[in-house]
């Protein structure tokens, strides 16, 4: 399934790591993402998870995700998986990691899930963004710093999207005059909070079981934002029991209405789906935005 000078390159980066030499005997798609190809290698030690990509289309996606990824293991909140290599070859680039193996969740998956989420949250930063641009799937995501929540998501996230789906005619004149009677409101709208480390790109796809049963997140877009952005994301495709939120609430309680919020948070990752993937979700964002006429 790989080129050959791919995969020797593979189980030389391994060994390297491993401190033995590593022979691949299996690769395997694994199928569930969006953007990259993705595998698992069985070889004569262990099992491991490597995504590629083409390398000059998406320049340093892999170590922006695991500069990512480091960020939400540092915090100690919740399992992330150990990057075990990146690199580039042959224009193919590539991130290898620890392979997840999933079990079925234990009884108290979703408790702990909402307690390590709110844990995950309670590390802040003196401002909203963070110190380099990331991506969210494969669009460019900026992170530039602000004091002010509402600043931030307008600047750097929903403008930022408009901008692009303007750009690439995805988007009416109209709808976008609605978003700016929004930006009016959003100071209203939004409780003050700290900055909060978020995820940043919770669907369902991005968590996983693992072995024994507790959470695993992954492939994340990670910045200091609003809290609420995650909590809502979580629930824009489903996928997340309603016992993680009780739970979450217990731990770390969320400010008075957030549900009415949920919405306005996801208007974010609704339009980074019209960029990616079309005009099919473009409804939804006018439905949304039609509400502050
Ligand atoms: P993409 O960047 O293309 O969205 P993901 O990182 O979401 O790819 O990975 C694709 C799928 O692979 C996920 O939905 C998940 O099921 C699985 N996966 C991700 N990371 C691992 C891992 N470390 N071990 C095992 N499976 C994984």
């Amino acid at each position: 399934m790989f080129a050959i000078n791919f995969h020797n390159k593979i189980e030389a980066i391994l060994s390297d790591k491993i401190e033995r030499t590593i022979l691949i005997s299996e690769v395997n798609a694994v199928s569930g993402g969006s953007i990259n190809n993705a595998y698992c290698l069985t070889t004569n030690h262990d099992k491991y998870f490597i995504k590629k990509n083409q390398a000059d289309r998406y320049p340093e996606m892999f170590e922006k995700e695991a500069k990512g990824l480091d960020l939400l293991r540092e915090s100690g909140a919740i399992r992330i998986p150990d990057v075990i290599g990146l690199g580039e070859f042959d224009n193919t680039s590539f991130l290898i990691m620890e392979f997840i193996e999933s079990a079925t969740q234990k009884p108290n998956f979703w408790k702990q899930f909402g307690q390590q989420l709110a844990q995950l949250h309670q590390n802040t930063n003196s401002t909203f963004g963070l110190d380099h641009s990331n991506y969210i799937g494969s669009l460019y995501q900026q992170n530039n710093p602000y004091n002010n929540w509402t600043d931030f998501y307008i600047n750097e996230r929903l403008q930022a999207q408009l901008k692009l789906a303007r750009d690439n005619n995805q988007i009416d004149i109209a709808t976008i005059s609605k978003f700016e009677n929004l930006y009016k409101r959003l100071d209203e709208i939004f409780p003050k909070e700290s900055p909060a480390l978020v995820h940043g790109d919770l669907w369902s796809g991005n968590f996983m079981v693992d072995e024994v049963g507790q959470p695993v997140i992954m492939d994340p877009a990670v910045y200091y934002g609003h809290r609420e952005m995650d909590l809502a994301m979580t629930k824009l495709f489903g996928g997340f029991d309603d016992e993680l939120y009780d739970s979450y609430n217990k731990c770390y309680p969320m400010e008075k209405g957030w549900e009415n919020r949920v919405d306005i948070c996801n208007l974010y990752p609704l339009m980074v789906h019209v960029n990616l993937f079309g005009g099919g979700y473009l409804g939804q964002v006018k439905s949304i935005v039609s509400k502050f006429d």
